[in-house]
């Protein structure tokens, strides 16, 4: 633990018993004060936590420190990391994220009340990525459209593509915009374009995103999951 000055591990050991017992005030104090809304919702503590245990505390990245602790519950333990900066005269919490890191759950799950992606979902389930595709002028279609956009052939086909693609375009969200992805922030999303179907492109969370190199063009391989998931290729 060198170059870590003793003040932060003092607060640091703080820190974790003071979330270990349920003390919010102490706990939001350690917090960023613009940040507290963000930070409130970053990790998921497990239910009935008993203990803290400082794991490590390390300089990095750049001029923040990175700590991190593990939660001793009834049930399953937790590792929260969590990442310090100095403002003031004091030291406080500026990221925290459970590790390792998880995608958050997908906002919706086919197939549609249409019924119009049934085909997709039913290849996610046999781990096969099936795009529409027109038999007739060779368009391929995403989203799933009644008939062919282009010529407006109804006898639409669902050939299974090499489930390999490149990002065109990827953010990176760090706000709980939503109830369910508390514990899974910050992650990633990805647009896929499938040079195997036309350059369609899907959406889709990115897999082990944290601290990832994601760059467009960069390329991504399908991870079926029950939904599909993506991964960077050589990572
Ligand atoms: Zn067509």
């Amino acid at each position: 633990m060198g170059a870590v000055p003793a003040d932060l591990l003092d607060v640091v050991e703080r820190h974790g018993r003071a979330v270990a017992a349920g003390d919010n005030a102490a706990v939001l104090a350690d917090f960023r004060p613009d940040r507290v809304g963000q930070l409130i919702a970053s990790a998921r503590p497990p239910e009935a936590m008993q203990a803290s245990e400082v794991l490590s505390v390390e300089p990095g990245p750049g001029a923040l420190f990175t700590a991190h602790i593990r939660y001793r519950a009834r049930e399953d333990d937790a590792v929260f990391r969590s990442r310090w900066t100095r403002i003031g005269d004091r030291w406080l919490v500026t990221q925290v994220r459970n590790v390792p890191d998880t995608p958050p759950p997908p906002s919706s799950v086919g197939p549609s009340d249409d019924g119009l992606d049934g085909p997709h979902w039913a290849g996610l389930a046999r781990e096969e990525l099936r795009i529409q595709h027109c038999p007739r002028c060779g368009t391929w279609i995403w989203s799933p459209q009644p008939l062919c956009p282009s010529c407006h052939h109804t006898q639409l086909e669902w050939p299974a593509v090499e489930p390999v693609g490149t990002v065109y375009s990827w953010t990176r969200t760090w706000q709980p915009f939503h109830p369910s992805v508390s514990g899974h922030l910050p992650y990633v999303v990805v647009a896929v374009e499938l040079p195997a179907a036309g350059n369609r492109r899907l959406l889709g969370a990115l897999l082990a995103a944290d601290g990832a190199d994601v760059r467009i063009g960069r390329r991504v391989e399908a991870v079926f999951d029950s939904v599909l998931r993506w991964r960077l290729e050589d990572s």
